[in-house]
């Protein structure tokens, strides 16, 4: 049995492991992939005191610092049901392979995928014009040409705060009106560099075989095709978070899916913490998700001495 086991080995996940070993108590990390969504990111410019590192290269600083510890990694495990123990005894939390893990405490810290449009050139082109994180690629695209797909609070968002970085911006929606709430369209209809285009459906994002060079769309009134040249594209439809294998458990999760926490980090059962991106808690970021997991990491162990 652990005193605490993370699920989850991202950002969140390694900084409570951290946390945890520190304090001298039996620590455990369960994954399906150690590294989480970093492993996917090419550059990162915003991990405060890193001014540059890229997604690979912090992955590996993530798994060399937690083995500084004394951390049970278990790497490739995909948790699939978590049985929450009664007060006083251990959660159990099973994985697909079939095993199952004990432990006094967890810090749950699945994180969260960005919704992807599936259509031709998306995946070919992610990290080489496709976008789906403002804060951290807005920068690469000074003065050039982007589109936002998606008029919903985040593309709304993303849209506003790129046109003051790049040359212009199309925020392409699908339906006949955007879903962003009514401050937020007034906003983004007064900025100069901004244009507007309901009712379209993204059909491909075009390239040169090295970089997006375009993007295609269909105006769903006419069935009309249409192209637009540009340099970058932001997908903005929507971010899940894991909690899938949490939906029969008692855990309380918000409308959109996210582990509702309390400022120590504590889900509703008493004993299980959550964090970073699976959680309510804003802003999607490696910084924040090092934050939070390490204060999930400290709440465990406030629990842990006060049973
Ligand atoms: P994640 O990184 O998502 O890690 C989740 C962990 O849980 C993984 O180990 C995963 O395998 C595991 N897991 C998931 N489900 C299960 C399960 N059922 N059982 C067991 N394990 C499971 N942020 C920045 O600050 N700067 C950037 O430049 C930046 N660029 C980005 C670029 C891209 C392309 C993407 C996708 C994201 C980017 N982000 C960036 C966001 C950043 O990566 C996330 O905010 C951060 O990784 C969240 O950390 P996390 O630990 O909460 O979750």
């Amino acid at each position: 049995t652990f005193d605490t086991l993370m699920i989850g080995g991202g950002p969140a996940g390694a900084a409570a492991a951290v946390y945890a070993a520190r304090k001298g108590i039996r620590t455990g990390v369960a994954a399906e992939r150690f590294g989480g969504q970093v492993l996917d990111t090419l550059s990162i410019e915003n991990l405060i005191s890193v001014p540059y590192t890229e997604g690979p290269k912090l992955a590996a600083a993530l798994e060399e610092h937690v083995k500084e510890y004394e951390v049970d990694i278990m790497n490739l495990q995909r948790a699939v049901a978590l049985v929450p123990g009664r007060p006083g005894e251990a959660h159990e939390v099973q994985f697909e392979s079939g095993a199952s893990l004990k432990s006094r405490t967890l810090v749950l810290a699945t994180g969260a995928r960005w919704r992807e449009m599936g259509v031709p050139g998306e995946a070919e082109y992610r990290n080489k014009g496709v976008a789906y994180c403002p804060h951290c690629d807005g920068p690469l695209f000074k003065g050039k040409r982007v589109a936002v797909i998606g008029g919903g609070n985040s593309g709304v968002e993303a849209a506003i705060d790129l046109a003051g970085i790049v040359g212009h911006v199309t925020l392409i929606e699908f339906m006949d009106e955007m879903r962003a709430d009514a401050v937020l369209q007034k906003k983004l209809r007064s900025l100069p560099n901004v244009e507007i285009i309901l009712g379209a459906r993204t059909t491909e994002v075009n390239g040169d075989g090295t970089r997006v060079n375009g993007l295609t769309y269909e105006e769903r009134a006419s069935g009309e095709i249409r192209q637009l040249e540009l340099e970058g594209v932001f997908v903005q439809i929507g971010l899940v978070p894991n909690t899938e294998w949490l939906q029969d458990s008692p855990i309380e999760l918000s409308e959109r899916g996210e582990i509702v926490v309390d400022a120590h980090g504590m889900t509703s059962v008493p004993g299980i913490f959550a964090a970073g991106d699976v959680t309510t808690v804003p802003y999607k970021q490696i910084v924040i998700a090092m934050g939070e997991g390490s204060k999930a990491a400290l709440g465990a162990f406030d629990f842990l001495i006060r049973q």
